[in-house]
């Protein structure tokens, strides 16, 4: 019996990495009645059955789960957004913040194309920055065309399985593609031990960047909200997370209740107006949802 994380699936196999080697598992037992399948990120335990082998038998319990890109234990997203070409839209991050954090999954911003921007829109990018930096998340200012910004993004990858999400066009393969060059020594072991040639088909496989392991796929780029409860969306903005205990009623959705210390925050400009208003409209599509049966 061996320990392992699995790096990538493909074709009825699952690659895992145990120590330096990789192993070509089969799944089979128990997590079959478990009713799960292993997911790329998954720590596993497999049996060795011959060199660079194995059945996978036990699928370790998992802290976060993706379902596009199919990936577990995600510890954090990198949001792209780009100043220009498509346009910033805070609505749009804010979607993708709230879908993410619906996840348990840390999110980063990454406002991409800052090449582009002119003094205006960098005054802007600036501006909300700054709010949401307040908000307790960390932004990046970013140019996949300028590589000696690479290094700051690297920082973020150690001991961590990350993620790209955002809206198409904003730059996610570019990063992705800036940042690997540097891994392919890193990754070369691997791909040597698997022997099966290029892979042609899309799939999941997980890079070894900087001490962390990084999804190499753009990700996802379209985000729904139909998993999430009315009651559960303040928790997906932290500052009303935050002050939500301090509203009169329990269960208070900071829309027309009295007492609302979130409607206060926004009032008293604690709260930035834009991201409260976002909330509302976000409320409005989750309770005229129709109901699954
Ligand atoms: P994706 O759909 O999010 O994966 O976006 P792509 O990586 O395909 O990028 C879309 C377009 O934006 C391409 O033409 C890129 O060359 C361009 N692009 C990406 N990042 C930057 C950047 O930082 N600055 C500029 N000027 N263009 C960029
Ligand atoms: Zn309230």
């Amino acid at each position: 019996m061996a320990e392992g994380r699995i790096m990538k699936a493909l074709s009825g196999f699952y690659y895992v990495q145990s120590g330096e080697e990789l192993y070509a598992c089969k799944g089979r037992g128990l997590f079959r009645k478990q009713k799960i399948t292993p997911l790329v990120g998954d720590f596993v335990v497999f049996d060795k059955s011959a060199d660079s082998e194995g059945y996978i038998q036990e699928i370790k319990p998992r802290k976060t789960e993706l379902s596009r890109p199919p990936i577990a234990n995600v510890d954090q997203a990198m949001i792209v957004s780009s100043v220009n070409m498509p346009p910033f839209s805070s609505l749009l991050l804010d979607r993708f913040l709230v879908f993410i954090e619906s996840k348990q999954i840390q999110p980063i911003i990454v406002i991409n194309k800052v090449d582009l921007a002119d003094e205006e829109e960098l005054e802007m990018i600036k501006e909300y920055k700054t709010i949401y930096e307040k908000v307790g998340y960390r932004v990046l200012l970013f140019s996949a065309k300028q590589r000696d910004d690479m290094m700051d993004i690297k920082t973020l990858f150690q001991e961590k399985i990350t993620v790209f999400a955002g809206q198409s066009g904003v730059g996610k393969s570019s990063i992705l593609n800036a940042i690997k060059p540097s891994l392919t020594l890193e990754t070369a072991h691997i791909s040597k031990s698997l022997g099966r040639g290029r892979h042609t088909t899309r799939h999941v496989e997980l890079l070894n960047i900087n001490g962390g392991l990084v999804a190499d796929t753009p990700g996802f780029s379209v985000v729904d909200f139909s998993h999430i409860s009315k009651e559960e969306l303040g928790l997906c903005f932290p500052e009303i997370k935050t002050l939500q205990p301090y509203c009169k009623f329990r269960g208070c959705l900071h829309d027309k209740e009295p007492g609302c210390a979130v409607k206060n925050a926004v009032n008293s400009k604690e709260i930035a107006t834009y991201r409260y208003n976002h909330y509302l409209q976000f409320l409005e599509e989750i309770q005229l949802r129709k109901p699954r049966y």
